[in-house]
Formats: C-alpha cells, sequence, structure tokens
C-alpha cells in the first residue's frame, strides 16, 4: 500500500473511518471525501495530524476531480432512519455517487469497489443468501431508495467494467456493528446498547422474531481490503459474519452483557421489514481466504465499551 493514494467515500463515517485508519497503518495516503451527513470529525480527529491523510469536505452527488490509485464508495447514510429521511437524495447518492466515481476511476485508471449491500437480496426468499440470487426487492416501498439505488451502483458498476474496462470490485455487506456508530444511529445494535447503558425501554420492532447475522466492524474491514488487493474476480461477494440471532436473543445478550435494568418494549415492525438475513460466505472464503474472527459476544463487548465513553456527551438514541 506504501506510495498508494486512496479514495475513501463516506470516509468519516462509521465503516470509512476504520478503513482510513486501516489504510493509513498500511502507508497508503488516504483522502477521506465525506459530507458529514451521518459521519462525524470526531470518527477521524485523531487522524488529522498524520501528514499522509486529508479530508475533503464534499457531496458525491456532485464530480470531483482527483489524482488517485483506489477508490472506496462508502458514501450512504447506512441506517434506515436516516436513508429515509431524505430518499430523493439518498437515491442521488447511490447512482450520481456511483457515477461520479466511476467517472473518476475510468479517467485515472484507478480501481474501484463499491460498498453494496445484503438489501440487494430484500426480502430474501432464498437463506441463507447467496450472490446468485437475484433478490425480492420492493421497489416502491420506503427501503427502495436504498435498496434499488445499491442494485442501481452495482448496475453501473458492471456496466462501466463491461463498457470502459474499469476495474471495479462489489461487496455486499451484511449487517456490521462496532464502535463509532453514531449515538443517534437508529440501527438495532446501537439503539439496543445505548437503550441499555441508560436503563431506558429496549425498543423491538415488531415480535422480535426477525433474524439477522452481525458482523463485527474488524472483520469486515479486512474482508474489503482482502477483495480490493484480489486479482481477476469483480464480485459482487457477500461479506458478513454466518451466525444468524433473532432480534429478541440479541436484546437479551445486549441487556446481559451491559448488566442493565431496561425492560424491552414493542414497537411497530417497520414497513417492509426483512424478515431473516444470513449471508452464504463460502465464496469470500474460497476467492479471499477470509472469514470473520470476532463472535458476537466479544463484539458486542468492545461496542459497549465505546458506547460507555462515548454516551455522556451524545444526543438521545433515533427511535
Ligand atoms: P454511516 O452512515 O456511518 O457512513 C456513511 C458516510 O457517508 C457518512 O460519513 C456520511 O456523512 C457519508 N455520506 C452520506 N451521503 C454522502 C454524500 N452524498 N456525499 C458524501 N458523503 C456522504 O454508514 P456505514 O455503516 O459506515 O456505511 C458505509 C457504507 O457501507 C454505506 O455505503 C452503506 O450503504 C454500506 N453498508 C453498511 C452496512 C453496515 O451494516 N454498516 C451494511 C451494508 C452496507
Ligand atoms: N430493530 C428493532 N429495534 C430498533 C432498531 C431496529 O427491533 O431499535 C429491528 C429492525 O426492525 C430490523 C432489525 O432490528 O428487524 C435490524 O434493523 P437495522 O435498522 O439495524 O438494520 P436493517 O433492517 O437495515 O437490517
Amino acid at each position: 500500500m506504501r506510495g498508494k493514494r486512496v479514495l475513501v467515500t463516506g470516509g468519516a463515517g462509521f465503516l470509512g473511518s476504520h478503513l482510513c485508519d486501516r489504510l493509513l497503518a498500511e502507508g497508503a495516503e488516504v483522502l477521506c471525501l465525506d459530507n458529514f451527513f451521518t459521519g462525524a470529525k470526531r470518527n477521524i480527529a485523531h487522524l488529522l495530524g498524520n501528514d499522509r491523510f486529508e479530508v475533503i469536505r464534499h457531496d458525491v452527488v456532485q464530480p470531483i476531480f482527483l489524482e488517485v490509485d483506489q477508490i472506496y464508495n462508502f458514501a450512504c447514510p447506512a441506517s434506515p432512519v436516516h436513508y429515509q429521511y431524505n430518499p430523493v437524495k439518498t437515491v442521488k447518492t447511490n447512482v450520481m455517487g456511483a457515477i461520479h466515481m466511476l467517472g473518476l476511476a475510468k479517467r485515472v485508471k484507478a480501481r474501484i469497489l463499491q460498498a453494496s449491500t445484503s438489501e440487494v437480496y430484500g426480502d430474501p426468499l432464498e437463506h441463507p443468501q447467496k450472490e446468485s440470487y437475484w433478490g425480492h426487492v420492493n421497489p416502491i416501498g420506503l427501503r427502495s431508495c436504498y435498496d434499488e439505488g445499491k442494485r442501481v451502483a452495482e448496475t453501473l458498476m458492471m456496466d462501466y467494467h463491461r463498457q470502459n474496462n474499469v476495474d471495479v470490485k462489489i461487496v455486499r455487506i451484511f449487517n456490521t456493528y462496532g464502535p463509532r456508530m453514531a449515538v443517534s444511529d437508529g440501527r438495532v445494535v446501537s439503539n439496543f446498547i445505548v437503550q441499555a447503558l441508560r436503563n431506558e425501554p429496549i425498543t423491538i420492532y415488531g415480535d422480535g422474531s426477525h433474524t439477522r447475522s452481525f458482523c463485527f466492524v474488524s472483520d469486515l474491514i479486512e474482508g474489503c481490503v482482502r477483495m480490493m488487493n484480489s486479482e481477476g474476480f469483480t464480485g459482487p461477494v457477500n461479506l458478513g459474519n454466518p451466525g444468524e440471532f433473532s432480534i429478541r436473543e440479541l436484546a437479551e445478550i445486549v441487556v446481559r452483557l451491559t448488566g442493565s435494568k431496561s425492560e424491552v418494549i414493542r414497537k411497530p415492525l417497520p414497513q417492509d421489514d426483512p424478515e431473516q438475513r444470513k449471508p452464504d460466505i463460502s465464496l469470500a472464503h474460497e476467492k479471499l481466504k477470509w472469514q470473520p474472527k470476532v463472535n458476537l459476544e466479544e463484539g458486542l463487548r468492545q461496542t459497549i465499551e465505546y458506547f460507555e465513553r462515548v454516551i455522556p456527551t451524545a444526543a438521545p438514541a433515533a427511535v
């Protein structure tokens, strides 16, 4: 990585900031581009003194001209609360953002990795989900600005690859959690931990039987970097932890690990909330020799420690 210039869009966000850490540790020059919609300066404050690190306040909906060797395209709000706040903007971020980053990659002959999502499988009828599954997505629902936006981003990656020979990589990221998720992020792991630490009611949407598979951030970043540096393989490839838990189980584990006095309450299930989700990661194992190492309890412990430090100065959770 030494000497390589790497652009990370969404670099001040949860995953993007961990990626910046990792790339700098490997000797790269890192350009962190962000519009700070859900990202925070606090996530990258520790990097500002590094002379191989640069921050660019920019919105990927607008074009940008830079000279880089690699692009990780991570700019996009990932929490349903945030991507549904301004759905038209979410579509623009995914579609215009991908077009602009692909245009940049084409011009400077950079390799580009797109952060796609398990949401491209929608409410999956196949379980666990393999990359060959085309998905079951509602094109007109509340989640479609994100799901369909990411699907178009994948389409653009493959079309620029076939039409213009752009060197592309696609990772489909399954629910990932860890330190630096925003207190007000609104996703389930951060919500439950924040609620438990504040002894506030833990909000289960629906009856808690829905499942998700939770990947710790360090494992996910390792998978992304391996994919970027792999040869002769565009993906898409699933990256996630196949351990599958119901939302009720997650609430119980968080309450136990925090020793919280919180009660568990029910709230209505959001529209089109996928019933189950679990990655088949055999392709990542075969092509990247990758598999997650951190189990849910260990990852939650590290995440709880983080929130214990930041909560005293933070705003309420978004529920
Ligand atoms: P996040 O919300 O913490 O980070 C997103 C970052 O993108 C933020 O810093 C935000 O300010 C920035 N951003 C948003 N819109 C932008 C725009 N128009 N221009 C420039 N910057 C913009 O979310 P995250 O969990 O770190 O997710 C990062 C990426 O990974 C996203 O593309 C997301 O879709 C994808 N992903 C994440 C998960 C997960 O579980 N964490 C799962 C699937 C996919
Ligand atoms: N969820 C919940 N309580 C919360 C936040 C989320 O029960 O406070 C549920 C949500 O309905 C979904 C699951 O947890 O079934 C995961 O939600 P999240 O927003 O983290 O991610 P996504 O639905 O995009 O996988």
